[in-house]
């Protein structure tokens, strides 16, 4: 046995209970009693502590440096590990205990908070989630940038300055592209009642025709969207509103992406630090090409069109080309969930900017508020009405997840760069998704990305699949194109 063989055992088990854990969580959400929380907390805490323990085992930083890389894979598989290894141990276990204690007090004093549109409340909280979190950045960062640090949770090898750059010049062509949208005739929406079951047939159809394997997968419901797992056992959650049933069917469509991305990874990286996602922002992209650029498409949508009405008969849009007009509605809003693909950009980089500056110390949590409502003010036009409406609406920074904002919208940017290759290599996609047949463009996305998992950085696994360094130009040319001849401008 080589020290990268005992590694990579070691590494494997490491990965199969930390999906255990995963598991446990999904079932916390879709199955599990109610009366089961205690118990359910104390089962998850255990396993937590011995997933800490195995990560930060001395055994760990002595085989890391003695392993050495024979070819690609195991080169990935090193620069994975060495860098958890090196973040998990730079964390003091004080503050990793105390996070951790921390974060459901804190998520609970915000779901009070934003129910009684009551910020005062929160900011003690707030207040100490920020202190640990801006010295848990400055542990990972070691003399570095406490935001990037954390940032690189969740997106690897990306800095906040190519990321801040990215995004403003993004913003005014998003906020001018916003007000002319806005400034047009709006499209009817569609309205009605569509019961349960119906919403959970078309989701079932919608999550086949994306190639979801229900081999090794399942749809449940839970309150809020999500996927988890990997390998052989992905599943997805989705929703039902009666009365807004794109909302249960994008959310399917968003999730199917996210999981096919892992149900799409090699089966001979299964349970190794490169066999899953590479990053968010990645993970992103595939959830955003999916639900976008091919789900809310002209073509895609006739075909759903035709099923919808299958289902539910005839619907107050009159036919396939308002019903694509009512999916891609351009209406005024304040929340972030419910934004269509204009101003969900504007919503993140808001976002990103605030947390920047208190991860840096630059602005504190008696000043979010504040800085929230001018800032919405001048990206959107009109004021905040209420906190539930502004900076209370996001569990995120309840939980500590300061860093994870900007990877949606990098999502955005690497659909938009992944699309147009998609299509150079696929001029006659609309003819297929226009029968509902998306295997050609779900099958591309599995051939030039998805196998991969890990095996490159982030930004190298867009360049490697579309070709190019990706930039924000494809996403912004394609929503420019595609709402100004939805809105006629
Ligand atoms: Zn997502």
């Amino acid at each position: 046995m080589t020290a990268y063989d005992d590694l990579m055992a070691h590494a494997r088990q490491t990965e199969a209970l930390s999906q255990i854990s995963g598991r446990l969580g999904w079932d916390q959400q879709t199955m599990m009693p109610r009366g089961s929380n205690a118990q359910r907390s104390e089962e998850m805490a255990a396993l937590e502590d011995v997933l800490h323990a195995r990560r930060t085992d001395p055994r760990l930083g002595e085989l890391l440096d003695r392993a050495e890389a024979t070819d690609d894979v195991a080169a990935a598989n090193l620069r994975e590990l060495r860098r958890d290894y090196a973040r998990n141990t730079r964390v003091p276990a004080r503050l990793a205990s105390e996070l951790a204690r921390l974060t459901p007090l804190a998520q609970a004093a915000w779901e009070e908070a934003r129910l009684a549109d009551d910020v005062a409340s929160f900011l003690p909280w707030l207040e100490k989630m920020i202190a640990l979190r801006r010295e848990e950045g400055q542990a990972i960062a070691a003399g570095g940038d406490p935001y990037d640090a954390l940032m690189a949770d969740y997106e690897p090898e990306t800095d906040s300055e190519t990321v801040a750059a990215t995004f403003d010049r993004m913003r005014p062509r998003l906020v001018a592209l916003r007000e002319a949208v806005l400034g047009a005739d709006s499209p009817p929406a569609l309205t009605g009642h569509f019961p349960q079951d119906g919403q959970l047939r078309v989701s079932r159809r919608l999550a086949e025709h994306f190639g979801y394997d229900f081999t090794r997968g399942r749809i449940d419901l839970a309150v809020h969207p999500f996927s988890s797992g990997s390998g052989t056992d992905v599943r997805i959650t989705t929703r039902v509103a009666i009365e807004e049933p794109f909302n249960c069917l994008y959310s399917t469509i968003h999730e199917v992406g996210h999981a096919a991305y892992e149900q799409g990874v090699g089966a001979e990286h299964l349970l190794t630090p490169i066999g899953r996602g590479v990053s968010m922002g990645v993970h992103e992209s595939q959830s955003r090409i999916y639900e976008n650029q091919i789900g809310r498409s002209r073509a895609f949508t006739g075909w759903l069109h035709g099923a919808m009405v299958q289902e539910f008969g005839a619907l107050s849009v009159a036919d396939a080309e308002s019903f694509y007009a009512a999916v891609n509605r351009v209406t005024t809003g304040y929340i972030r969930t419910e934004a269509d693909e204009i101003q969900y950009n504007l919503h993140i980089m808001l976002r990103f900017d605030l947390e920047r500056d208190l991860m840096r110390g630059k602005l504190d949590a008696a000043d979010l508020e504040e800085a929230w409502n001018t800032r919405f003010m001048s990206d959107f036009g009109y004021p905040v009405d209420r906190p539930s409406h502004g900076v209370l609406q996001d569990v995120h920074w309840s939980v500590g997840l300061f860093g994870y904002f900007p990877t949606y919208a990098l999502g955005n940017v690497y659909a938009g760069c992944l699309y147009q290759s998609l299509r150079a290599d696929h001029p006659d996609l609309d003819a297929q998704l226009a029968q509902g047949d998306t295997s050609a463009a779900t099958g591309w996305l599995r051939e030039k990305l998805q196998r991969f998992g890990a095996l490159r950085a982030p930004r190298d696994t867009i360049a490697h699949a579309c070709g190019f360094t990706p930039d924000e130009g494809p996403l912004m040319d394609y929503l420019e194109a595609k709402f100004r001849a939805l809105y006629r401008l």
